[in-house]
């Protein structure tokens, strides 16, 4: 018996090392892999991930300077790196030019380009729909889902954020077809294709982002009948306040689409082909629905790196120069925490928008390239800043919005020729953070400068009468 039982893990043995090269160590009951014998693939710079900050890390180390075969990036989505926030607004709308090759990275920070060709004529190894399923850390090895070891000198961990699903609470049928979250371009695909199918019919958006605002307009041009889900008692609280909200939702209204405020779904029905047909509300309230939106927020992906790395609000722990607590390993973008130079050190900050994204990515690239040539760079002095479109809206933040007392000025009546208003959060007696809507690029510099310079206030009632040209003035 005990004689089968060892030539039985012998065998289980040998078949784990002609799978994936590895030999297998038994820990507490977690199986754990150790250097393989040979790596199938090795590169000085690897960034796991190809996203946003992976699309801005390769142009920064072309700019700093690298040797052709030297770097690869490994996505598990099957395109080159592109601006992601296309997906929730032009990329619903197939009519418009908003398709692959139209929105690459860098073209939303007004770069070039990085066409899939780019990565080739630059020498970068564009390692496309390939999942790693394992990384290792002792022996710098990542394992793809088809057993491919690639092995690194340095580093760059950017995979991002994935939505919260409703499925994660056990929420009653919300495994129906037609239930859709937004994070990856195959997910916007499958999305325009039910937009089509299902046209002039229903729309649930369940929300507490502002993806949920975005994608609003698709269902409108598409004739849907659309009604918005959200359990605070206004629109995206944690960006706006009651005020702002209530400009939106008037907004929105005039649009046709119905709002369902301080409310929350908790179960959906479904017809026999399993596709959703109904939301059923915490308050009683059923919708129809042909098609559900869920942005109730997202979680950074650090299931693969769990325990191995030290983490905080969710996201992995760095520094001012986006490196880990694993030498030689760095985090950047959605995944990353940092600490805030603008607001003390002690502060942590997880900020999951586009233009962290970029600018900790190329910090990142900085402060590798910097280290290796024994100089030093700057540390991250980063100023929160988030965007949003939807129909001929758009808004800016810059800051810090929460707590303190809050100026709003300039026309809030969306029907106004001269609408355009913002607002102003003060902590302290300071300006801490600002919002814009519909600002020209020159006023929102001047918002993102006060939001900066953290100005000092007197009186509020005189803010509000400057409004938009105290921070032009600044
Ligand atoms: C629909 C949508 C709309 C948005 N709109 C806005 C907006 O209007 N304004 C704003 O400021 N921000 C917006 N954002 C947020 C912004 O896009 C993100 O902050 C940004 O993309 C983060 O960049 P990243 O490189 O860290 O992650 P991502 O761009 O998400 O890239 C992560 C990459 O890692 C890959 N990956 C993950 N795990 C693995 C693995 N195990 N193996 C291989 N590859 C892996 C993923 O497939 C993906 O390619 C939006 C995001 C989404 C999803």
């Amino acid at each position: 018996m005990t004689f089968c039982l060892v030539i039985y893990l012998c065998y289980l043995e040998l078949e784990l090392l002609r799978l994936r090269n590895f030999k297998y160590l038994n820990a507490n009951s977690n199986i754990i892999f150790r250097r393989a014998a040979r790596a199938d693939y090795e590169f000085t710079y690897v960034i796991l991930g190809g996203g946003v900050a992976a699309g801005y890390a390769a142009r920064e180390f072309v700019k700093q300077g690298i040797k052709r075969g030297e770097l690869a990036i490994i996505s598990k989505e099957d395109v080159a790196p592109y601006e992601r926030p296309t997906l929730s607004k032009e990329y619903l709308l197939p009519e418009t030019h908003a398709r692959l090759p139209y929105f690459h990275v860098c073209v939303g920070s007004g770069g070039e380009r990085q066409f899939p060709e780019w990565y080739t004529d630059k020498g970068i190894k564009l390692i496309l729909s390939t999942e790693i399923v394992e990384v290792e850390l002792n022996s710098r090895d990542l394992v793809s889902a088809s057993g491919d070891v690639f092995r690194y000198q340095t580093l760059i961990i950017a995979t991002g954020s994935t939505p919260v699903r409703l499925t994660d609470f056990g929420v009653q049928g919300a495994d129906a077809k037609n239930i859709f979250y937004l994070g990856e371009i195959d997910d916007a695909d499958k999305l325009v294709e039910a937009i089509q199918e299902k046209k002039n019919g229903k729309a649930v958006i369940i929300t507490r982002n502002y993806f949920g605002l975005e994608v609003s307009k698709a269902f409108q041009k598409n004739n849907f009948d659309v009604s918005m889900v959200f359990p605070e008692d206004w629109f995206i609280s944690q960006w706006f306040n009651s005020v702002i909200a209530a400009s939106y939702h008037s907004y929105y209204k005039s649009k046709g689409i119905k709002i369902f405020k301080s409310t929350r779904a908790v179960g959906f029905n479904a017809n026999s082909s399993e596709e959703v047909k109904e939301v059923k509300l915490n308050d009683g309230t059923v919708l129809e629905a042909d098609i559900v939106i869920v942005d109730i927020g997202i979680k950074a992906i650090t299931s693969l790196l769990l325990g191995q790395f030290e983490q905080e609000l969710g996201g992995i722990k760095t520094d001012a120069f986006f490196r880990t607590s694993v030498p030689d390993v760095y985090a950047v973008g959605d995944v990353a925490t940092f600490p805030s130079k603008l607001y003390g050190n002690e502060n942590i900050l997880w900020v999951p928008v586009v233009d962290h994204a970029r600018k900790s990515a190329e910090q990142a690239v900085k402060a590798i390239k910097a280290s290796e040539e024994g100089k030093a760079i700057d540390e991250y002095d980063y100023l929160p800043h988030a965007y949003s479109r939807s129909f001929d809206l758009s808004w800016n933040f810059y800051g810090i919005r929460s707590g303190g007392e809050q100026v709003i000025f300039g026309e809030m009546d969306h029907v106004s020729p001269l609408h355009k208003f913002g607002a102003y959060w003060i902590i302290n007696g300071k300006v801490w953070g600002t919002f814009l809507q519909n600002g020209t690029p020159e006023e929102n510099e001047a918002m993102a400068k006060v939001a900066r310079g953290q100005p000092r206030v007197y009186n509020l009632n005189v803010l509000k009468e400057q409004g938009l040209s105290f921070a032009t003035n600044f």
